[in-house]
């Protein structure tokens, strides 16, 4: 377990192209059958095979044993006939956005159906989460959120995690969340060749329900996606660390104005991202007036944690979640369009990140068949 890190830079230090600084070092501190600290969720695996996955950040070939089984998963599934975008853009594909309603895209145009969760229910209620981890940086943000007694849900990269288990392990077993956030990280969406695509529409639902998975986006509101802390932007030299910062502070207010909670969007792959959240936002989160309550997504919702992982779901949660399916084949009922949730007009890049999955990727490399 990391240590707090004291040497983050002041926040108009923090842009693209800042000297970097060692991550930290790791190492693990967890064996199989150790018990996490939440209650009903399994219990670490014995045995995890490293080798023999597709590379890192690559979309697995669709003939591999690995996605053949993901698409045994949706043998008899009705899956509505929807062409993937050019980019996950509205702008790169008008026709497309033209429909956007109809195709339940939520990448273009903010639509959500029933069976997503895009909000915490709870006023003030505020669902934190981490994209596209694990990375070395991880270790420092899981020491500042311990020290902040903060718990959150980590987005994570199937193929990053087979990179770094041990800090997939550290986040675990410090009761924070897992949720696939697919193999590859790949924008352009081929469903036969990644786990998950980073776009959401009726298509990419009717799948991820059909592999057990629920999709989690965050919250957009009327004027456009203000719950994406827009971090991974100072990664990218578009913005600096004082404007990402003010964003931030926009985000919460929008947040306190709000009927319902909401999940914000930030990323623990860069040294950049962690440093904000560290150094900045996870502060200003806790000392915001009104107070927000904090959570993991899954807890937001108000699921039991043993519900929220395929190996242990087994009890009224997970099960109503079940069966709304049937709604999200029905591609283009403008009705399905979940009006008890925020509206959303824009957003960047989706998360399509569902909270159970996790531990079926381990469970499938202990048989040694690739997930
Ligand atoms: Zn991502």
């Amino acid at each position: 377990m990391g240590m707090l890190d004291t040497h983050i830079p002041p926040l108009s230090g923090i842009t693209m192209g800042m000297a970097t600084r060692p991550p930290p070092p790791f190492t693990a501190t967890h064996t199989p059958g150790a018990t996490p600290p939440l209650s009903g969720v399994p219990v670490l695996p014995t045995a995890l095979a490293l080798t023999g996955w597709p590379p890192v950040d690559k979309i697995p070939e669709p003939n591999s044993p690995e996605v053949q089984a993901w698409m045994k998963e949706l043998e008899g599934i009705t899956i509505p006939d929807i062409l993937p975008t050019k980019d996950s853009s509205c702008a790169a594909d008008p026709e497309a956005a033209a429909e956007a309603e109809k195709r339940g895209w939520w990448t273009c145009g903010g639509y959500t159906r029933t069976t997503d969760i895009a909000a915490c229910p709870d006023k003030l209620h505020w669902g934190v989460s981490f994209d596209d981890g694990p990375s070395p940086y991880s270790i420092n943000l899981i020491a500042k959120l311990k020290e902040k007694n903060i718990r959150a849900t980590f987005f994570v990269v199937g193929s990053r995690v087979i990179q770094r288990p041990g800090i997939l392990i550290e986040e675990y077993m410090n009761g924070h969340e897992i949720s696939v956030h697919t193999w590859s990280h790949t924008v352009r969406m081929d469903l036969r060749f990644c786990r998950f695509s980073i776009e959401q529409d009726d298509r990419v639902r009717a799948i991820s329900l059909a592999m057990g998975m629920v999709p989690i986006l965050w919250t957009s509101n009327a004027d456009g996606g203000k719950f994406d802390s827009n971090d991974w932007r100072v990664a990218s030299g578009e913005l600096t660390g004082p404007q990402v910062f003010t964003i931030f502070e926009d985000l919460m207010r929008n947040g306190t104005s709000f009927n319902t909670g909401f999940i914000t969007l930030q990323h623990d792959l860069f040294e950049i991202t962690v440093d904000l959240a560290v150094g900045y936002t996870l502060d200003a989160a806790l000392s915001h007036d009104p107070k927000f309550v904090l959570q993991p997504v899954g807890e937001c919702m108000g699921m039991p944690a043993g519900a929220i992982y395929n190996e242990t779901k087994k009890d009224t949660a997970a099960a109503s979640v079940t069966a709304s399916v049937p709604e999200v084949t029905q591609a283009g009922k403008a009705e399905d369009v979940d009006a008890t949730k925020p509206p959303g007009t824009s957003a960047a890049l989706a998360v399509v990140a569902p909270v159970w999955g996790f531990l079926s990727i381990v469970g499938l490399a202990m048989v040694g068949v690739l997930g």
